[in-house]
């Protein structure tokens, strides 16, 4: 059963107005600021404005518009922070968790962008 999207999470609120944020970028249909527990020297959330909990869900039900926009935000801050590889940047990570094997603590799509040290393996292999 899909999840109801809470109007109270965090994202929603920050979106509102409701609570600061320290914005990298901010587009008709995203929004880009910086991670209050950075992970990483570089760490920024990007989201949409659109009430879309998950990434398959707004690949699926998202206008092309918020989509294109979205995407174009995500290359954007990563040339912003100077993380793409190549023209000086070391590289990056790009991570958005859904649901509770994911462990997504806030209920509104955020992509994560970590960069600015080395980052190490993604996940350990299986036994
Ligand atoms: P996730 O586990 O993918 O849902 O990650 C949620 C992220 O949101 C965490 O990295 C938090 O540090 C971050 N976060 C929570 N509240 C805020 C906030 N008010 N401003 C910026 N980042 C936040």
């Amino acid at each position: 059963m899909a999840q109801d999207y809470d109007p109270q999470n965090i994202f929603a609120r920050i979106l509102r107005g409701e609570i600061p944020n320290d914005t990298v970028l901010e587009t008709e249909h995203s929004l880009a600021f910086r991670d209050i527990q950075p992970q990483a020297p570089e760490h920024v959330l990007v989201i949409p404005k659109g009430p879309y909990i998950t990434y398959d869900q707004f690949a699926l039900e998202a206008s092309d518009a918020e989509i294109l926009d979205f995407t174009r935000a995500i290359g954007q801050v990563c040339r912003m922070l100077g993380v793409q590889p190549g023209n000086g940047g070391d590289g990056y990570r790009m991570i958005a968790n859904a649901g509770r094997a994911g462990v997504q603590e806030v209920q509104h799509l955020h992509v994560h962008l970590l960069g600015g040290r080395a980052l190490g393996r993604m996940l350990q292999p299986l036994q």
